[in-house]
Parts: structure tokens; sequence; C-alpha cells
């Protein structure tokens, strides 16, 4: 994968660099907001590690213009240990995954090879339709009434996932287990937000919802009655 690093500690930067270099990624590294929304812009990363706490542009800006930019990269966020509120705020922005500092080089790699499977996950049916939501698979496409939905990588691992079985209702747990491979770390509240941000793409703009919560059960996606 082409990897973008945003981060100032250069330090940190040096040693993610490396790890993910010998994991035999491209890596390039950037250490402001500025030149590091440059970089995603114009260099077309599959993946961009971003420290949220950065000089000139702070990451949130940077991840605000990437995704306005409709930047298909994922994105991982970096956060100083406690600050929940700004990986809340970074994952309600268009971020894919967070990672709480001070974390470790396994972490992160076990979390960017997480991300760097499900892209290429082999799948059944090209094409997945519900009511008039239309899913294209292979091309990571999504309309609805016709009208063309950008997702960002991992809103669409969500839908995928509510998809392979419509009506069917899903745990939080189990979400995040299937969207993020974390066994442990069970993070309902990012599969809460996730939910939220496809809610409001698909959804918010048409007569009938498609995407429901069974209260203290999960969720579940079926065209409507
Ligand atoms: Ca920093």
């Amino acid at each position: 994968m082409r990897i973008l690093i945003i981060e100032d500690e250069p330090e940190l930067a040096r040693h993610v660099s490396r790890a993910l270099t010998r994991h035999g990624h491209l890596v390039e590294v950037r250490h402001d907001g500025n030149a590091g929304l440059q970089a995603g812009l114009t260099g077309t990363p599959d993946l961009i590690v971003l420290d949220l706490n950065l000089p000139g542009l702070n990451g949130l800006a940077v991840l605000a213009q990437l995704r306005q930019a409709n930047s298909p990269a994922r994105v991982i966020i970096l956060t100083a240990r406690g600050e929940v509120e700004h990986r809340v705020r970074g994952l309600k922005a268009g971020a894919d995954d967070y990672l709480a500092k001070p974390f470790s080089l396994e972490e992160l790699i076990a979390r960017i090879e997480a991300m760097g499977r499900r892209g290429t996950a082999p799948t059944g049916s090209d094409l997945l339709q519900i009511a008039d939501l239309v899913v294209d698979l292979p091309h990571r496409r999504v309309t609805r009434a016709g009208r063309s939905i950008t997702l960002s990588p991992r809103e669409f691992d969500v839908l995928q996932v509510l998809l392979q079985e419509p009506g069917r209702i899903f745990s939080r747990t189990e979400l995040c287990e299937r969207v993020w491979q974390r066994q442990h770390t069970y993070d309902t509240r990012t599969v809460e937000i996730f939910i939220a941000r496809l809610r409001k793409k698909l959804d918010h703009d048409f007569p009938h919802a498609l995407i429901h919560t069974v209260r203290g059960e999960g969720y579940s996606i079926r065209a409507p009655a």
C-alpha cells in the first residue's frame, strides 16, 4: 500500500515509517498539516496515518478537506491518550479508525493490515440491491434512487456487512469485530458514529429509511415494508 504519515514528532514519524517500509509499504512522511494535506490530495495514498495535533493546519482540518475533496484514502487518526472528544470528532469528520498515543508499532501495523484485507475481501455477488439502494462491490460505488453517494472506505465496509444479510440484526460488538477486526476492545461508540454517518448519507434525504436501530440489540438494513 501507499501510505502517507502526517506526524510532527520526527522520532515517532521515523519509527512508524521504518516499520511500515519493512512490511513492504511505500511510505511518505510530512511533518505539518499543510504539507500533509497537499501530499494527501496529490499523492493518491491508499492510507493516511494522521496525527490530530499538528502545526499549521490541524489534523481535523486536514481530514475535513480530504473528505470534502472525496479522497478515497483510508485514514487512521492518532490521538493523545484520554482525548476521547478528539477521537469522536475525528471519526465524525470521516476517519476510518483511530489509535491512542502511545501505541505499539505492532498495533498500528495490525490495524493497517486489517484495513488492507477488508478492501480486497472477495465477495459473492458483485451488485447488491435493496429497495432503491444499489451497491457495486468491486468498484465500491453506491447509488440511491439513481443518485451517487460517496462513502468513506470504512462507511462502505459497515454497509457491506449489513447488506450481507438484509433484515438480520447486527449487534454493535459484531459490527466492530467484522469491520475493525478488534477482538478485545469492543468500541461501540465508534460503531454508533459510523451508523450515524451512514444514515446521514443514505437515509436523510429520502422518504424511507433503510437502516434501522433495534433497541438494545443493534442495527439492520431492510427495504421499507
Ligand atoms: Ca503532534
